[in-house]
């Protein structure tokens, strides 16, 4: 190697690589993002393989439980009730037909299933309920489950823990600057508090945001500060490049350079080195080479689907066929539920069936791995 070229090198490797840490500054993580492209790919790279298979990704499955008419204001959303698009209202779906895509969806490879509502937040009525039955049924079949309902308070994080609940999903979206230009509904403290009471709970963390909607490079690295220096990193980041829908406020911004994606995922793999971090939103933009250059950089999930969309038509998702074939050729495998330290969510109706359908033989766990949980549930998740 070229002297020049390897003092350049070795000057980007830092040997807090890999520490889970929860004093990130915004200096730090703008050093970082002025990094090569490569060396800052290489480094989140060497963070990644030390801390998960990299040989692996997991392939989530996104319902919408209930589409569209919704309060709120987010700029990007085809569900907005403010904004005319292409999405029709539906009510609350049944929890069979929820089960039988979540089935569909498992026999795809799947093994996490993630059902969104596009509701404010949830409320303690009949519909929470029947979202409670969901989480019950979907946890029956061996896959790890994931809400997204919007704000939910301390006690409704309890109900869901209690259905046996494995992550709940609610994004910070961008910066705290910047979010009042995106929502002016609900504050970026509201959604805070919500994963704060999800923190309280066994259910883990899922919070990520979306690129590409006019903020600055700032913003996105701000978000991510936040996001790695609350007390517990969030097991799950999602990374969504804004879809650009027709009738929002947004529809009109320019695309996003493939390798900002790129740094986004290598900066959020070496910021959060354990979390799970998903290439979401936006990825059926993106050529093979690009997204395996995302797998490279640490990201180890992805959203698929059947119906070639994500939570709504408005934000299209390669198939279960495409993403299958690809895995295939970057010779990577599909992960299998219950890898990120937690342990099968049996809820307490389902435990029995539960077990069979995952295989596992035991009914009682003693936290150290012997359900098969990977050690991860302390004996405190179910029975
Ligand atoms: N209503 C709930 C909420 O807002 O928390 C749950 C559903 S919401 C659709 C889930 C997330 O999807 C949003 O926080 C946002 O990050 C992402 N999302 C929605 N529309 C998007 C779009 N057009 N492009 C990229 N991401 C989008
Ligand atoms: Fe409603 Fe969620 Fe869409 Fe915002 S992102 S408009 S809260 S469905």
């Amino acid at each position: 190697m070229h002297a020049d070229a390897s003092a350049n090198f070795v000057a980007t490797l830092s040997n807090r690589d890999g520490q889970v840490r929860h004093d990130w500054t915004i200096t730090e993580v703008r050093a970082l993002h002025k990094l090569p492209l490569l060396d800052l790919v290489f480094r989140a790279a060497s963070v990644h393989r030390a801390n998960h298979d990299a040989g692996e990704v997991q392939v989530c499955k996104l319902i919408s439980i209930k589409t569209g008419a919704c309060p709120e204001d987010c700029k990007y959303c085809s569900q907005s009730k403010r904004y005319t698009t292409e999405v029709e209202p539906t009510p609350l779906m049944q929890v069979d037909e929820v089960l039988d895509i979540a089935k569909r969806a498992k026999d795809a490879g799947v093994t996490r299933v993630c059902m969104g509502a596009a509701w404010r937040g949830a409320k303690d009525n009949a519909d929470f309920e029947r979202v409670l039955d969901m989480v019950k049924e979907v946890n029956a079949l061996g896959v790890e489950t994931c809400c997204t309902l919007g704000l939910i308070t301390e006690s409704q994080a309890a109900r869901l823990d209690e259905a046996g609940l494995s992550a709940y999903n609610h994004n910070l979206d961008t910066s705290e600057t910047f979010y009042g230009q995106i929502i002016t509904t609900r504050k970026f403290a509201d959604r805070v508090k919500t994963l704060a009471n999800v923190r309280e709970t066994n259910v883990t963390v899922c919070s990520g945001g979306i690129i590409g909607m006019g903020e600055k490079a700032d913003d996105r690295l701000a978000m991510l500060v936040t996001l790695a220096n609350f007390d517990q990193h969030p097991e799950s980041v999602p990374i969504n490049v804004l879809s650009r829908v027709e009738g929002t406020p947004l529809s009109d911004l320019p695309d996003v350079p493939w390798d900002d994606v790129v740094r986004m995922i290598a900066i959020a793999r070496i910021m959060m080195p354990k979390s799970v971090v998903r290439l979401s939103a936006g990825r059926s933009a993106m050529s093979e080479s690009e997204q395996a250059m995302c797998f490279m950089a640490g990201a180890n999930s992805i959203f698929s689907s059947e119906t070639g969309h994500m939570l709504t038509k408005a934000v299209p998702s390669p198939d279960y066929d495409a993403d299958k074939a690809l895995l295939d050729k970057l010779g990577l495998h599909f992960r299998p539920p219950f890898k990120d330290g937690t342990a099968p969510r049996a809820g307490h109706v389902h435990h029995h069936e539960h077990s069979h359908a995952h295989g596992h033989e035991h009914a009682s766990c003693d936290g150290k791995g012997s359900c098969g949980g990977h050690g991860g549930c302390g004996g405190k998740h179910q029975h």
